[in-house]
This record gives structure tokens, sequence and C-alpha cells, in this order.
């Protein structure tokens, strides 16, 4: 009986090895059980950056928030019983995206870090840089065309493509890929360096952007947005932004270019999943909506139109309407509630 036991065992590890060794070279992800292997979560660190990225058993995080969000990252990692990051990209060395990342350090395991820089004067980054070289975890600058994966999905760094001073604009800016999904991340980066992107022939075309600079007006430019065409666009934020973020003219532009805005400072975290076909989100304050990632909303008619700048989302024959430029369609009810909408108080379009 114990014979046969381990005879089964050591069946069942064979069987999936076969299954790893056979799935090896294949570009598109196995369809599992319940779907969806990818999982992309913006915590909400209110005016900073942080997101982690889960797929098929492997773990990135991109930027750590502010030094205060030191506790809420340990225990958010701890939560998702994630022990290993196998990457951290630093997008730039601002308090608001590498404050935090020591907290990652403590609660992880981690494999490497990538940044754009390997000196810097600002003071996390020195401790940061401190904390790796004790702990023997390599930092790692890479350049444009490198990549790295998690998972199934692929990452690649698309900027920055020259060296700037401004260190927003030397911000690590990469696309991550699973099947026919797509996440743009790109730190801090400003119209400079999305047009140094641009410039470059790169790829941009993705299914969820990571708005760049938390949403001011000199990022999200007509010509970037225009190229990475997002489905959904994710800003994080502070509720009342000390700096204005996000900026009317930033969002303005993102509804132009057909994005359904998710704010952190609305939405609180927001987690996509997805098996490399179709995404789901879902917000710490509201329901889950499916769509599939591919899928044009060209010629279908709005259930409900939101004002960009007000927050605001009425009935298609609402009498206040916004001016088409503010105007961002929405094809659910849980659509414009996940997206931090309110409802206009004239046409009370319900929710
Ligand atoms: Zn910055
Ligand atoms: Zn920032």
């Amino acid at each position: 009986m114990k014979k046969a036991g381990i005879l089964s065992a050591v069946a069942i590890v064979l069987a999936a090895l076969l299954v790893l060794i056979t799935n090896g070279g294949r570009s598109e992800p196995a369809q599992m059980a319940d779907g969806l292997s990818l999982e992309v979560h913006f915590l909400d660190v209110g005016q900073a950056d942080c997101a982690l990225v889960l797929c098929e058993g492997e773990a990135l995080l991109v930027d750590g928030g502010n030094r205060e969000d030191s506790s809420l990252l340990y225990s958010y990692l701890r939560d998702h019983s994630v022990t290993y990051l196998n990457h951290i990209v630093a997008t730039h060395p601002h308090e608001d995206h590498i404050g935090g990342l020591q907290a990652a350090i403590a609660a992880a395991g981690v494999g490497d870090v990538y940044s754009p820089v390997s000196e810097s004067d600002n003071g996390f980054f020195v401790s940061l840089k401190r904390r790796l070289d004790d702990g023997g975890i390599p930092l790692v600058v890479p350049s444009v065309g490198d990549s790295f994966s998690v998972g199934g999905a692929k990452a690649t760094f698309l900027g920055p493509t020259r060296v700037s001073d401004e260190e927003n604009n030397n911000s690590l800016v990469f696309r991550l890929d699973y099947g026919d999904v797509s996440f743009l991340f790109t730190g801090d980066a400003e119209t400079a360096e999305e047009n140094d992107i641009l410039e470059s022939g790169a790829n941009l075309k993705c299914t969820v952007l990571k708005v760049g600079h938390h949403g001011s007006a000199g990022s999200s430019g007509y010509a970037f947005l225009r190229a990475a065409a997002p489905d959904y666009a994710v800003i994080s934020t502070e509720d009342n932004s000390r700096y204005g973020h996000p900026h009317e003219a930033a969002l303005s532009r993102l509804g132009d270019a057909g994005a359904a805005i998710y704010r952190t400072d609305k939405c609180g975290t927001i987690v996509f999943r997805s098996d490399g076909a179709v995404l789901t989100v879902e917000t710490e304050k509201g329901a889950v909506e499916q769509s599939e990632a591919s899928a044009e909303n060209g010629g279908e008619t709005p259930m409900y139109i939101g004002n960009v700048s007000s927050g605001v989302y009425h009935r298609p024959d609402c009498r206040s309407l916004p001016a088409e430029h503010n105007r961002i369609n929405f094809y659910s009810l849980e659509e414009a509630l996940n997206a931090g909408y309110r409802p206009c108080g004239f046409c009370k379009p319900g929710g």
C-alpha cells in the first residue's frame, strides 16, 4: 500500500513535470480551471504608486508607495501569501515610488531589483541600496528591449530611451504581455519621455495603462494615448490630491482616447484578473466588471455617459451632458460605479 502510494505520488509529480515541459514553449497561457491566472493589483497607496503582479506562481512588485505605506504593503504581501518577489521594478528614485520598498524586502525574498540608475542622492534610494547590498540582491539597470518573465507573462522595457536630468522622465517604462492582454507601466513619465518612446517605434498598444505621473497635466499626451489606445486607464493618487492630480486636461485626453478611468482615490485598490483573453476588474469599493479584452465597444450605444472632469455620470438623453471632449462612455452601471462616478442629480441614472 505504502509503495503504491509513493508510486502514485511519483506519477503525479512526473505528470506535473510533463505539463510544465510541454507548456514550456507556448506563447499562449494555459487555460486554467477557473481561468484567471494573471492578477495585477494597483494598491491604494494615496499619492504614490504600487502595483503587485501575480502570474502562475511568480510575483513582481512595481514600486512600493511612500514610506508611510510600508505597513500596508507588508500586510498586503503577507495577506496574499507572497513570500517571494521574483522581481521588483523601482521606476525611479522618488519617495512615492521607492519609499515603502524596504517593507516588501522585509515581507518577502527578492530575486532582483530593476532601477533606471545605480546611484542617486535620494535618501530612500541610498538606504534601499544598502539593504540590497546587505541581502545580496542584485540591482539591475536595464536597457530598452531587455525583458524578463513573471510566470507566463513577459515584461519588456521600452524606456527611458535616453538619460534625462529630470528624474520623472527617466522612469523605467515597460509593457507586460499575457496572451491578448497587456499592461503598460509608465512610472512618472511625462510627455518628454512618452514622445521619446513613441519615436523609438515601440509597440505601445495596451489593454490597461498605468497613467503616467498620477494623471498630471504634463503626462498622457495625445500622441502617446493614440498609440496606447488603452481600454482601461489606472490613476494612482490621493483624495483631494495636494498636487491637483489627476489634472482635468489629462482626464479629458484619457476620456477622448476611450479609456475607462479607474482612480485609486475613488475606487480604492483595483485588481485586474485575466486568463490572457478575458479581463475582469474588481475594485475595493465596487463590484466586478467583465469584458473581452480585445472586444471593441465601437458600434455599441453607451448605457451612461460620464463627465471626466466632474466625475458625474448621466443617462445618454440627459439635458446636462458634458461637452464632447469631456465624455467617457460606460456600457454598464457597474462600469460607471467602479470608475468612481456619481449619478447626475437631474436625470437620476440610478446606482
Ligand atoms: Zn516622480
Ligand atoms: Zn510619483
